[in-house]
């Protein structure tokens, strides 16, 4: 097994990965912010984060990991008010729909899943920690974070304090790195927007302290890895470290892990471009559960993934060759015996895998080890070469991968019918092929040729391809 190192945004610099206390990671998400459904830009750095939860827990640690919901910031209560509902109302469908995308792809879920309408008493500790020890100001009944007074303001996304106003403010929550000024801890509240009577006074917490609050009060002060999208990195994650490391005086976070943006198509996502897709756009276009996670997976996360509906058709055929070769490993009968070359090949494609995966989640030389495997086996098969005693061993492989990268299992049509989506349009499962393929061999086996000719028919009209073999056995494999 090689050391793991990932990329830290505060270094700059890739770094061996070790946790503070013992074998236990406790890592922080920022979850999504549930005012819309999530778009798979949104989906890039949740399938990245979970890349990474999954080959952490492979490499044998214990994860305590959260990720929280953001059910308060400016849209939200917004959006709420002007809908008339309470914010729990308004974000509920979100809420839920998040978590059956998340299924969909295969996302696990974190220790903790939170919420920030939650732990506002958390907040307001916080917020009143810091008013102790002067990082504060009030202004028309809203708190101010003081940046000028925390020395290593910028120290994450190295921004540029050169051309700062002491004193200039920013209520929005989300804004750009040229906007940098000190920011709403507590926002007073405005007419028919919803707000917490509380000891600061009525108002409602800003953005940043809510993600500073949660991710000490559940994995404690100092954690070991926070990941986000890249944009986080300015205005929200810099803000966290402000507050936490103002009010403990300790390291917050000491891997910070982001993931570069998703484009389409070679541009931003927008609605006014007609570029903009949400999960559920792309299964109502047919496309298949697994294929947009491996889309989403096959592109190391610090590189901008160009999302493009080729790419997503070359993910398909990549998880069905998969998905063949694993078939071909349980149903077909190979000469009995191993060979020490296979087995090191193997062994040679584990070690490559494991080595692109602790390269900073280079998932994209994880994946070519284990194709490249899967070549060179098919054709040893073809050739009559590869050996019953060797199954055992290239099954492992796919079960290593598939623990991180989670395509394998053929289960895309019971998801989307989960989700509402076409019937039978994701073809058979394995276990009714298998049914199917059963029933031929015994009507052949009774000389029954039309019942055999019918079902092969009928699964040819699936998407189902079957082969004869010499030996007598059939090899199947999806179109
Ligand atoms: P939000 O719901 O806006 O708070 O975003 C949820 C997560 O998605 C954050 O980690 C963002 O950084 C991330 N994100 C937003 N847009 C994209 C994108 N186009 N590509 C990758 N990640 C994104
Ligand atoms: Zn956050």
């Amino acid at each position: 097994m090689h050391e793991i190192q990932v990329h830290n945004t505060l270094s700059g610099k890739v770094e061996p990965f070790v946790p503070l206390k013992g074998n236990t990671v406790h890592m922080y998400t920022c979850g999504p912010t549930v005012y819309d459904f999530a778009h798979i830009g949104n989906f890039r750095t949740f399938v990245f984060q979970d890349i990474l939860r999954r080959f952490l827990k492979l490499r044998g640690f214990e994860l305590t990991h959260v990720m929280n919901l953001t059910d308060v910031d400016d849209r939200i209560i917004a959006n709420s008010a002007a809908a008339g509902v309470s914010i729990r109302e308004y974000t509920e469908k979100y809420v839920q729909a998040f978590f059956a995308d998340c299924k969909t792809l295969s996302v696990q879920s974190p220790e903790h899943w939170i919420r920030a309408t939650e732990n506002i008493d958390s907040m307001v500790e916080l917020i009143q920690r810091l008013q102790k020890k002067t990082y504060t100001y009030d202004s028309e009944g809203s708190i101010y974070y003081r940046i000028a007074k925390f020395k290593d303001y910028g120290k994450l996304s190295k921004v540029d304090l050169s051309g700062i106003q002491a004193g200039a403010r920013v209520d929005n929550d989300r804004y750009e790195k040229e906007s940098a000024r000190d920011f709403a801890l507590w926002k007073a509240p405005k007419p028919g927007e919803h707000f917490w009577e509380t000891s600061l006074g009525p108002g409602r917490p800003g953005w940043h302290i809510e993600c500073s609050a949660m991710a000490m009060k559940y994995l404690g002060e100092t954690i070991d890895i926070h990941t986000g999208g890249i944009d986080l990195a300015f205005p929200h994650h810099e803000n966290e470290i402000a507050q936490s490391e103002a009010a403990t005086g300790k390291p917050f976070v000491r891997y910070w892990l982001h993931a570069e943006h998703l484009l389409v198509e070679g541009e931003k996502m927008s609605k006014s471009l007609g570029n903009f897709f949400t999960l559920r756009d792309l299964f109502g276009k047919g496309y298949k559960p697994s294929a947009l996670r491996f889309a989403l997976a096959s592109v190391p996360y610090r590189r901008q993934l160009n999302f493009t509906f080729d790419g997503l058709q070359q993910a398909t055929s990549s998880v069905e060759r998969l998905r063949n070769f694993a078939a071909r490993l349980k149903n077909e009968k190979f000469p009995a015996g191993k060979r020490a070359a296979m087995e090191d090949r193997i062994a040679k494609a584990a070690s490559d895998f494991d080595a692109g995966l602790s390269d900073d989640l280079n998932t994209a030389q994880a994946l070519a080890a284990v194709f490249d495997f899967v070549r060179e086996a098919n054709i040893a098969m073809d050739k009559g070469e590869f050996r019953q005693g060797e199954v055992k061993a290239a099954q492992d492989l796919l079960a290593t991968f598939d623990k991180v990268f989670a395509v394998l299992e053929d289960n895309d049509g019971a998801k989307l019918k989960v989700l509402g989506y076409g019937g039978d349009e994701g073809g058979p499962d394995d276990a009714e092929i298998e049914k199917l393929v059963a029933e031929r061999q015994a009507a052949r086996q009774r000389r029954d040729f039309a019942e055999s000719d019918r079902i092969r028919k009928e699964l040819l009209g699936r998407g189902i391809i079957l082969e004869d073999t010499k030996d007598g056995s059939v090899r199947w494999k999806r179109k």
